[in-house]
């Protein structure tokens, strides 16, 4: 092949456009590309005057701020920091009194299937009660607090009453080890841990409390004075004499009214560590006034929430998608959301979509692993099939995690969306507190593997190594050059790494580098993600984004489950290529691996050109990933190379599937 660029460049032009139907603009909130291009115009010409008037708009504050973007500390900004409010206060209190306050804010369906609804007065209620507790055990502004809870209304509470009292929550998935609860607790210098005896989970019963004991017993934790418990289940677990509490017990005695303690708009709402798929996990900073609004707004434009809908984000609350998603926009939206307590795969793969039909859901959120697996699980089972449950609620789908692969996207859109309604491919990181590079569902024309274009004021582009702008077309780095309200505000405990890792110095220091690869489309400047920018591979001279591989070997759909791809030093090519494939059926040995992967070669080859065929293929069955389901390539490389693991793998989710891998053909 002559141009093999081109080539590559070819597999992942997407020629289908997916508009969105003239009923779904006519009815949204933001109605039309005109509409779209008339926000972006607004935040152009007067970039504080668009925030300040979106903030006065969409918040209730105590004391309006006069103050919106400073910079003066850059890159430490600052938004509306002379202004005062409370997240609970716009989320919960901003709604009584109004016809919401009666209207379910949460719809709880549990592991077993019981269901249970919560008003927004009931939910004001039981943060309010939770609040006067936790100040009762004398935690105030500004204390952190870990919380360590399974998918519940009560962890939404937990959140919710350390906002309500000024406290900085940072929620640790209940997966997590006792190791790294440790770590967490120390690094945030936590005063108490709320957590839960068990968390149900697939039909078993899993410990969350006595992972807090064993992480505390470590070391180092001394700060924590008190550990609230909520009993989840009937099954006791140990209690310490003065530093354990049950949480119904505590409540019961509290004040049922607190009072929200307003703080000033950059207050630390929460500390969340990210998911660790680069490196060690870090420990990002948010603010309670610019995460809040963003968090708001983007409920709003991306989701163009309704009074009517309801919303189901699947993401737990360990994430940053289940803080912004989950426990905030949809209440400051006052919309009603679905939480679940289970697993998508139990008692069978097809909960996702009986829940949707029998809760009538409107809006529906969820990760392209969940798709992924739920789709080899589909063909595999009848039974389980979308198309078994009634999903005619269904309104507006969105992912969020990773890159979808075309395949994956159409498959969503075909079998879940019954081709009607728009997906919302949302690229974001923990790091920008919302969604940032997204369609939104009543305007923008879909492309299948595109998160398409910057929301209003999210002055995304696509730089070289020095920070200039690279034109449509060449691929680059992603990077905003521009403040936002819901940016991260520093890394906990480590300035230096906040600096280094998001605003180095080889780009100028003031632009937000967010550490993935993008191209913009040359005719309709779509944004698509083509990677970590760690994970480009340069093969004989030829720069590629390992998800353009990827989605060629998922695109070979009767075999390949999910692939992934990365390079390995070699002495001819400069890189060469290696894949980690899992296949729908059982994984192969031998010499049928042999000629499965040499179809799989062939096939990329065809697909892209011989220059991206993988140089070795390794059969798995599954891949090593973290707990909130994303790839973790950087084990895969050292794997490539042959090496032994030295790699932070704290936040693996199943280890014994490296020695698997390793394993040559
Ligand atoms: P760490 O920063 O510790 O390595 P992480 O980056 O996986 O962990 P998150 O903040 O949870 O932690 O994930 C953000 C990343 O997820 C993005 O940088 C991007 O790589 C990926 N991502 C999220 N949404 C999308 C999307 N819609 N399309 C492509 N990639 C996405
Ligand atoms: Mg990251």
């Amino acid at each position: 092949m002559s141009a093999p660029q081109t080539a590559i460049e070819s597999v992942l032009v997407e020629n289908r456009v997916f508009p969105p139907s003239p009923a779904i603009v006519k009815a949204a909130r933001i109605s039309g590309m005109a509409a779209y291009n008339a926000l972006c115009a607004e935040a152009d010409k007067d970039f504080e005057g668009f925030w300040a008037k979106l903030a006065r708009d969409n918040l209730s504050w105590k004391k309006p701020f006069n103050q919106v973007l400073d910079e003066s500390n850059a890159p430490f900004y600052q938004w509306f920091a002379d202004g005062e409010l409370n997240a609970s206060y716009n989320c919960l209190d901003r709604h009584l009194g109004t016809p919401t306050e009666n209207k379910k804010a949460i719809i709880f369906e549990s592991d077993d299937g019981k269901v249970t609804n919560v008003t927004y007065k009931e939910l004001h209620a039981k943060v309010s009660q939770f609040a006067s507790a936790l100040k009762g055990l004398g935690i105030k502004k500004g204390d952190r607090v870990i919380i360590y809870m399974p998918m519940t209304v009560e962890g939404v509470v937990a959140m919710q009453a350390c906002a309500r009292i000024g406290a900085t929550h940072s929620v640790v998935f209940g997966g997590f080890s006792a190791k790294s609860l440790q770590e967490r607790i120390q690094d945030a210098g936590a005063v108490a841990v709320i957590t839960a005896n068990y968390q149900l989970r697939g039909g078993k019963e899993l410990p969350l409390k006595a992972i807090v004991d064993e992480g505390i017993a470590m070391g180092g934790c001394e700060s924590v004075k008190n550990v609230v418990v909520y009993q989840r289940t009937a099954t006791a677990c140990g209690m310490l004499a003065g530093r354990d509490h049950l949480m119904h017990e505590l409540t019961a005695k509290a004040a049922p009214v607190c009072e929200p303690e307003f703080v000033g708009a950059e207050h630390p709402l929460f500390i969340l560590y990210t998911s660790g798929s680069t490196g060690k996990p870090k420990g990002v900073q948010h603010s309670t006034g610019g995460y809040l609004l963003w968090a708001r707004l983007t409920m709003d434009w991306t989701f163009d929430i309704q009074p009517a809908d309801v919303f189901w984000c699947t993401a737990d609350i360990g994430w940053v998608t289940g803080h912004t998603y989950v426990a905030y926009g949809p209440l400051a939206a006052g919309a009603t959301q679905i939480i679940f307590e289970g697993i998508p795969t139990f008692p069978n793969a097809g909960r996702f979509w009986q829940m949707i039909e029998r809760h009538k859901v409107t809006i529906f959120y969820t990760a392209p692993t969940a798709i992924r697996s739920l789709i080899k699980a589909a063909e595999g089972d009848e039974k389980i099939h979308p198309s078994r449950s009634d999903l005619s609620s269904l309104r507006i789908l969105g992912t969020v995690g990773e890159p979808i692969n075309p395949e994956a996207w159409m498959w969503y859109y075909k079998n879940v969306g019954g081709e009607r309604c728009p997906i919302v491919d949302t690229f974001w990181q923990t790091e920008t507190g919302g969604h940032m590079i997204s369609p939104l569902p009543g305007a923008t024309p879909l492309v299948p593997g595109s998160c398409t274009l910057p929301l209003p004021g999210i002055m995304a582009a696509i730089v070289d190594e020095t920070g200039k702008d690279l034109p449509n077309g060449s691929g680059g780095m992603l990077v905003v050059k521009r403040p936002w309200p819901a940016m991260i505000r520093t890394i906990w405990n480590d300035p230096e790494r906040f600096k280094k890792s998001y605003f180095p110095e080889e780009m100028g220091g003031a632009i937000y580098l967010a550490g993935d690869g993008a191209v913009r489309n040359a005719d309709n400047g779509y944004f698509r993600i083509t990677g970590r920018i760690d994970d480009v591979l340069n093969v004989s001279g030829h720069r590629m984004g390992t998800m353009e591989i990827e989605s060629a070997l998922v695109s070979h759909s009767t075999l390949v489950a999910e692939a992934a791809v990365v390079g390995r030093p070699d002495d001819l090519t400069g890189e060469a290529i290696v894949a980690f494939v899992v296949l729908k059926r059982s994984r192969p040995t031998g010499d049928e691996a042999k000629a499965i992967a040499k179809e799989l070669r062939d096939w990329v080859g065809k697909e892209i050109g011989p220059i991206a065929k993988p140089k070795d293929i390794r059969f798995g069955d599954n891949l090593p990933k973290t707990r909130s389901g994303k790839i973790m390539r950087r084990l895969l490389r050292g794997i490539a190379k042959g090496e032994t693991l030295t790699q932070d793998t704290s936040t693996l989710e199943n280890p014994a599937i490296l020695d698997q891998l390793a394993e040559n053909l």
